[in-house]
């Protein structure tokens, strides 16, 4: 098959291998930068407050993600509960602050993930999943020994120790995490990340060594490759423009895919914050698109959407479990 994904190529010993190494990092946890040392097979909780078993959210076709991910088919989605970072913006707060989902075994998502391929999802896309990497590791060796053959898209909020990335070497094939702040008085107001600045540019940097530029088959759909999302805050509190000067410092342009974001809109407790509690104006939107098209940046560049057209791909995790999303 072109663009095999390299997970297929993977010995048993070397996922063993693997899934020894996850494990080693989750019984004195140390699955993210926060490093919080409980052991999580015994059931003890650290800051992601995630439980000793796997928790998914929902599970579904998704066709609201970035044209190459999405395609004609969807991007086969897994929602995992729980987040390590828990931004008081969170749109999804509904499980990364309230922990809505449910226990699913390692056999379960296996068959789950298999299931998607054959509703014909191009990818299957794991949203949030470090907090959860040894059970993670067992159902994609479950699910490839069953017949998953699309490319695993890691979609992060791009807080990853690089330790965990190495892990991931030869088995994610797209990355797409976030790079949410370019600035530490934000990332540690808003995210109690003081550390995410630095965290998450030594991520991206190992990232793309992994995986390189994003590249694409005939039909426009991504097989492998690194998409960067920003999501513009008001009034700059995202650090946007430090983040441009990294990337353009660190990496050739024309090999970064940027997905930009002009979506925000106050969910959570952003409306307690008064310099949060507002959507993006074209004012702010326009010259930060501008610098990042300017820079030589490939990508996808949002619109400042209708106030409608924000909430089309916007998920209510307590009814929606497996059905496409498809934006009607
Ligand atoms: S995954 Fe959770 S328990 Fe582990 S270090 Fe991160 S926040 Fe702490």
């Amino acid at each position: 098959m072109p663009h095999s994904p390299s997970y297929l190529f993977l010995s048993p010993a070397a996922w063993q291998e693997k899934i020894d190494a996850a494990e080693a990092l989750a019984a004195s946890c140390r699955l993210c930068p926060r490093a919080c040392g409980v052991d999580r097979f015994k059931g003890e909780k650290g800051f992601c407050n995630a439980p000793g078993e796997m928790a998914v959210a929902g599970i579904f076709p998704h066709h609201g993600e970035e044209p190459p991910l999405s395609g004609a088919r969807g991007s086969g989605t897994v929602f995992f509960s729980h987040c390590t970072l828990r931004c008081l913006f969170c749109q999804n707060y509904q499980i990364s602050h309230e922990a809505e989902g449910e226990c699913y075994s390692v056999e379960l998502l296996a068959r789950k993930m298999v299931d998607l391929q054959k509703q014909g999802c191009h990818n299957i896309n794991l949203v949030t999943a470090s907090h959860f990497l040894p059970w993670v590791l067992r159902s994609l060796q479950m699910a490839a020994e069953a017949g998953l053959a699309v490319p695993i898209v890691y979609n992060c909020g791009g807080y990853e120790s690089v330790q965990t990335i190495d892990i991931l070497n030869n088995i994610v094939n797209i990355y797409l995490p976030d790079m949410k702040y370019g600035n530490a008085e934000s990332a540690k107001k808003f995210s109690a990340a003081p550390d995410y600045v630095r965290v998450n540019q030594a991520a991206i940097k190992a990232m793309f060594r992994q995986a390189g530029p994003l590249k694409c088959d005939g039909d426009g759909v991504a097989y492998r490759g690194l998409c960067i999302r920003h999501l513009v805050l008001p009034h700059g509190l995202a650090g946007t423009f430090e983040i441009l000067e990294f990337l353009k410092s660190s990496f050739d342009p024309a090999d970064i895919f940027i997905s930009l974001m002009a979506q925000y809109f106050p969910a959570y407790k952003a409306g307690e914050h008064k310099e949060l509690s507002r959507k993006i104006t074209a004012e702010e939107y326009a010259p930060v698109k501008e610098a990042f098209l300017e820079a030589g940046f490939n990508g996808f560049f949002q619109e400042i959407a209708e106030p409608q057209a924000d909430l089309k791909f916007k998920i209510d995790f307590k009814t929606r479990k497996n059905k496409a999303l498809t934006g009607e």
